[in-house]
C-alpha cells in the first residue's frame, strides 16, 4: 500500500521517532508547524479517524498525556493543541494521526472557535442535540 506513515513504521522511509510501543508511533511532523510538533499513529493501517475502533482508539489516546506532557517537560510551551484532520481536503495523509501541536506566545496560528451562542435558541441547541442523540442510536 502507498502509505507515507506505513512506510515510516516499516522503516522503508526514515523519521524522527520520540515514542514507540507495540501498538503506536509518535514521530516530529516533519512541517515542526511549530517547536516539537509530533504525531501519533497506530501502526496498524487505519484511513481516518471514522475507521477508528475502540480499541485502536484507547491504544492510541493512552498515551497522549505522556508524549504531551514530555513535550511540555521539553519546551514549556504556553499550552499545547490536540488536531486531528479527518477526510480530504482536511487530512492529508491518508492514515490516521493525531498532530499535537506544543503553543508559544510567539507562534502566528490562529486556532479558535468562534462563538454563535448570542444567536441561537433553545430550540435550535434541541434541533443539533437531537440529531446526534439519534445518530448515536443508529450506531
Ligand atoms: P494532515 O493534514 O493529514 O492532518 O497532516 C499530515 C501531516 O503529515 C502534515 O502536517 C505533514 O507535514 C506531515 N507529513 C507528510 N509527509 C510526511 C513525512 O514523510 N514525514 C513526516 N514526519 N511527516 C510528514
Ligand atoms: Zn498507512
Amino acid at each position: 500500500m502507498d502509505c507515507i506513515f506505513c512506510k515510516i513504521v516499516n522503516g522503508d522511509i526514515p523519521a524522527y521517532k520520540v515514542y514507540e510501543n507495540d501498538k503506536v508511533l509518535g514521530f516530529l511532523d516533519i512541517s515542526q508547524t511549530t517547536k516539537g510538533h509530533t504525531l501519533l499513529i497506530p501502526k496498524k493501517h487505519v484511513a481516518n479517524l471514522y475507521e477508528l475502533s475502540s480499541e485502536d482508539a484507547s491504544e492510541i489516546f493512552s498515551v497522549v498525556p505522556m508524549v504531551a506532557n514530555a513535550l511540555k517537560k521539553a519546551f514549556k510551551p504556553i499550552g499545547l493543541n490536540l488536531v486531528n484532520n479527518t477526510e480530504k481536503p482536511l487530512q492529508t495523509v491518508n492514515h490516521f494521526h493525531i498532530h499535537l501541536l506544543p503553543r508559544y506566545s510567539s507562534d502566528s496560528l490562529q486556532i479558535g472557535f468562534a462563538n454563535y451562542a448570542d444567536s441561537l435558541t433553545k430550540e435550535d441547541y434541541l434541533e443539533v442535540t437531537d440529531a446526534i442523540v439519534s445518530a448515536i442510536k443508529k450506531t
